[in-house]
């Protein structure tokens, strides 16, 4: 696998030039607090309706949307798991929120893609756990698909970008 399909950057998701940008949704889908609220902010009301549609989505789900005023065509919404401490399943469920998005993303040759550190945020997951499990299961989707093309990993802070790091270049 080339390893320039695989970025971190650190920034705002809802500023990212990509085909697709990944949210951290909760089960309602009816938007929220943190990178949920921006996305739907820069968004704009209209994804709000499409959500409305949907039926909220389980823990380690995705489903799509458009991205309406974002320059992303498309808004991928998984809801990762609230960290317990993990014995609950907790890493195969947000394994899985990986899995779901990248394979959606597929679904619509979707040739880039933004993810934000699912669940590491109000639901708690530890940040260099979160990398170890995104950063896995990308390279294992990947070694197996052609698209998405690249996938960039947006830290939204340092702590969040050196862990994202320390993973990308082992
Ligand atoms: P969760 O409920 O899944 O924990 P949060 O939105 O609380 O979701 O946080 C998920 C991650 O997204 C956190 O690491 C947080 O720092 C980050 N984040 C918050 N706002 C943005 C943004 N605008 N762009 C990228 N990442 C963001």
């Amino acid at each position: 696998m080339k390893k320039n399909r695989l970025e971190i950057i650190k920034g705002d998701i809802t500023h990212i030039n990509v085909d697709a940008i990944v949210n951290a949704a909760n089960a309602s889908l009816r938007g929220g607090g943190g990178v949920d609220g921006a996305i739907h902010k820069a968004a704009g009301p209209e994804l709000l309706s499409e959500c409305e549609k949907l039926n909220g989505c389980d823990t380690g789900e995705a489903k799509i949307t458009g991205g309406y005023n974002l320059k992303a065509k498309y808004i991928i919404h998984t809801v990762g798991p609230v960290w317990f401490g993990g014995y609950r399943d907790e890493p195969e469920q947000l394994a899985s929120c990986y899995q779901s998005s990248l394979k959606l993303a597929k679904d619509k040759k979707v040739r880039t893609i933004a993810f934000p550190g699912i669940s590491t945020g109000v639901y708690g997951f530890p940040k260099d756990l979160a990398a170890v499990i995104a950063i896995n299961e990308t390279r294992r989707f990947l070694l197996k698909n052609s698209y998405p093309e690249r996938v960039i990993f947006v830290a939204f802070d340092d702590e969040s970008f050196e862990a994202f790091r320390k993973i990308l270049e082992l």
